[in-house]
């Protein structure tokens, strides 16, 4: 059974305050049947995870180095984060990819060292609407899925959690679509199980996340491959992430 992991991805907003505070505010309001996280900016994460305490959140970055310590000038460790109390990374985010030329070699990289740290990596992957319709299925996806994947090993791939972010709908007025959703999820889990097995592709955890907001996030949940949101916009204000982290089931 895949536990449902709601994530809030604050990209560059909320300081170290605000971030704090936001914490403070929603950490005895999480559901128990859920996982809650939160991808902040590095500068936040120590002091989140202070007042998080024991608290069912966790506490997410939104990238880190592919060395793990050296000389680096400017680079966060995943040594560091894992010191600091995190527990999950984000890699390869549309925005990362786009706005830095991160491309599938150095996520591969980072994924690599994630693990190594003992963090586990939420691999996003995006596609173009035209290259959906070009290809007809998600096929760019499972490009970037089969290099970013390269050398995990076996036994630690069912921690992986996926995100499927069509970048049509990402940080954009498009509506988010639950069939869509759903096509995306179930098609990376099956070429999971044609990669590796089915027993891996069962565990492994696949998010939806593009224009997710209270309004829709009830119905993208209710598909059967889809566990979990990466939300962008939605998760900034607390009452809206509340409301998203309780919907009912
Ligand atoms: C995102 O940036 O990962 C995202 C899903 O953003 P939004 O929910 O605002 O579309």
């Amino acid at each position: 059974m895949r536990k449902p992991f709601i994530i809030a991805n604050w990209k560059m907003n909320k300081n170290v305050h605000e971030s704090v505070d936001f914490v403070r505010a929603i950490k005895e309001k999480l559901p128990a049947n859920k996982e809650i996280g939160i991808a902040a900016q590095a500068v936040s994460l120590y002091n989140m995870k202070k007042v998080a305490g024991t608290s069912n959140l966790q506490i997410i970055a939104q990238n880190a180095a592919a060395e793990l310590e050296g000389p680096y000038t400017g680079e966060i460790s995943m040594r560091s984060l894992a010191d600091a109390g995190v527990t999950y990374v984000m890699l390869g985010h549309l925005e990362r990819r786009r706005l830095f030329n991160e491309s599938n070699t150095s996520i591969n990289q980072k994924v690599l060292a994630a693990l190594q740290a003992g963090i586990t990596p939420i691999i996003c992957t995006d596609e173009e609407m035209v290259q959906t319709e070009v290809n007809g299925k998600i096929h760019y996806v499972f490009q970037q899925l089969k290099s970013v994947l390269r050398d995990v090993p076996a036994d630690k791939l069912a921690q992986i959690v996926i995100s499927y972010e069509p970048s049509w709908a990402v940080g954009s007025s498009h509506q988010a679509n639950p069939e869509i959703a759903e096509e995306g999820c179930q098609a990376i889990r099956q070429s999971l199980a044609d990669t590796y097995n089915n027993d891996i592709a069962e565990k492994m955890r696949i998010l939806y996340g593009g224009s997710v907001n209270p309004q829709n996030i009830y119905q993208i949940m209710s598909k059967p491959n889809v566990d979990g949101a990466l939300i962008g916009r939605a998760s900034l204000d607390i009452d809206s992430f509340l409301q998203m982290i309780n919907y009912i089931e």
